[in-house]
């Protein structure tokens, strides 16, 4: 290398194996990589065939970019073999435990690969506690990934700092969530249980905050002026260094980057891209509930009487359970009732293009926050309906702090074998006619969101703010000191 050039970083990426980390860390290695870092991306096989051509098509272009392959501990985590992302197990609340209990035996191949290659630094999923450790052996900074938004992260110290839910008896009386830059309410029944009770998985949250109070901070999908204050809060309040890169989904810039990002697609491009090119400006609503969720027969039937009653074009990604034949009855022949008026897809859709293309003027999500930001991104408001997970503090933001949607109103965290409030067709009809109608409302949302598109390219772009804060990242892991051999 000439010694004028600034010393090539290498950085490894290693994300969980859910859809809704892996996609956001693969968008994050290839922007370090179109910056000139050197990037390796961990995962296991099956993994890694999710985005491997979009790997090799960077290659192709100069990038500096690989994947190294570890084993997925099937066996040892008493896991079936041929299930190696959380999205992929049919029932994943049923084996989420041995799941998530048997990602500690990923350790000792990361740690040979540590040794092995000795990158910079190394930003790993929170869902890796371990690796702050392993890394700081060897001098190796680490960085983690949440896979949320600052808003989250804040509302999140919050109840770790004054434990507001704990003086509320019940489950749906509001109580504000203190100490932050807005009011914020929510209820106990938006609350996960490891935030009520001891559970496995309040134990290894704490493991996390410890991980991440030793880590050297913390990457960010979003941008500064998307939520300036909750960065500040961030910063300063819960006190950490951040660094904000996104939206990370806007690296992908070509159509085969866009349409085999996850996975590949279960309907034919070209068929699509027809019908909704024959839709006017803003007229088709987009539904999913992300990589993970499935709806009951009888709430599916619900959103199926609601959609056809508005009178609405839709495109529709179903993820059903494959044991359940009642799901399969109401879908396909609501599939066959609508057909003209809406496109069903199965499994896998390719999301951002769906999201990017002018007739689609409405998201009706589950607030994950990939999805938010990605909607975020192409200017589409948004009909919010919260499962789980962080996903009521989503909704916060999406309906109260950013005003660019509205909520169908659900109030229950969705628990593994629990009973779930039915959201009826009568609220879907009222909530769909009002996103995607002509009202003074709507009309504010949608010039409201596509504001928000605009400063999110701009924050993307050279000059922008994550483009700033992304080269001052790379300078300060230049000046670390390199790790020891
Ligand atoms: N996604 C997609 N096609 C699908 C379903 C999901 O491309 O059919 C992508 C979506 O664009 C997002 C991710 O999968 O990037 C889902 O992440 P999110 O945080 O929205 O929700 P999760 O799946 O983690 O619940």
């Amino acid at each position: 290398m000439d010694s004028t050039e600034p010393y090539q970083l290498h950085v490894f990426f290693f994300p969980l194996m859910a859809q809704g980390h892996l996609i956001p860390f693969v968008d994050m290695a290839r922007r370090f990589s179109s910056h000139g870092v050197k990037v390796t991306i961990i995962t296991t096989p099956l993994n890694a065939c999710l985005f491997s051509n979009t790997i090799d098509r960077d290659k192709q272009l100069g990038l500096d970019i690989s994947i190294q392959l570890i084993p997925f501990p099937s066996e040892e985590a008493g896991l079936p073999k041929g299930y190696e992302n959380a999205g992929s197990f049919p029932n994943f609340s049923a084996v989420a435990l041995k799941f998530f209990n048997g990602l500690s035996f990923l350790q000792q191949p990361f740690e040979e690969l540590l040794q092995e290659h000795r990158p910079d630094c190394v930003v790993a999923d929170m869902a890796f506690p371990w690796v702050t450790d392993v890394s700081a052996k060897l001098g190796i900074p680490s960085l983690i990934f949440h896979g949320t938004c600052f808003f989250s992260l804040c509302i999140s110290d919050s109840f770790r700092r004054y434990t507001p839910h704990e003086n509320i008896k019940s489950e749906t009386d509001t109580f504000v969530v203190p100490g932050l830059p807005d009011q914020i309410e929510l209820t106990r029944s938006q609350l996960s249980d490891d935030l009520k009770k001891k559970t496995d998985l309040s134990k290894m949250m704490e493991r996390i905050r410890e991980s991440e109070r030793k880590s050297f901070g913390i990457l960010v999908n979003s941008f500064y002026e998307l939520e300036p204050a909750y960065a500040d809060h961030y910063r300063t309040v819960v006190g950490r260094k951040a660094w904000h890169v996104g939206p990370v989904s806007l690296s992908n810039r070509n159509i085969a980057d866009k349409s085999e990002r996850g996975n590949r697609a279960s309907i034919n491009e070209h068929a699509w891209l027809r019908w909704l090119d024959s839709k006017k400006p803003n007229s088709v609503l987009y539904v999913s509930f992300g990589s993970m969720a499935r709806l009951t027969a009888t709430q599916l039937l619900e959103v199926a009487m609601g959609i056809e009653a508005s009178g609405q074009s839709f495109i529709w990604v179903l993820r059903l359970n494959a044991e359940d034949s009642e799901q399969r009855r109401i879908t396909e022949e609501f599939e066959k009732k609508m057909e003209g008026r809406g496109l069903i897809i199965r499994d896998w859709a390719p999301q951002i293009l769906f999201l990017d293309h002018p007739a689609v003027g409405g998201f009706l999500t589950h607030c994950g926050w990939n999805s938010t930001l990605e909607s975020i991104s192409a200017g589409v408001p948004m009909i919010t309906w919260p499962l789980f997970a962080e996903q009521f503090y989503n909704e916060k933001l999406i309906t109260q702090v950013l005003k660019v949607g509205m909520s169908v109103g659900t109030m229950e965290y969705q628990r593994v074998g629990g009973e779930k409030a039915l959201v009826k067709r009568e609220v879907i009809i009222k909530v769909v006619e009002q996103l995607m109608g002509v009202g003074e409302e709507a009309e504010q949302m949608r010039s409201r969101a596509r504001e928000l598109k605009e400063m999110a390219e701009r924050a993307f772009e050279e000059g922008g703010s994550s483009y700033a804060d992304l080269t001052a990242l790379i300078e300060e892991l230049r000046l670390h000191p390199r790790p020891t051999v």
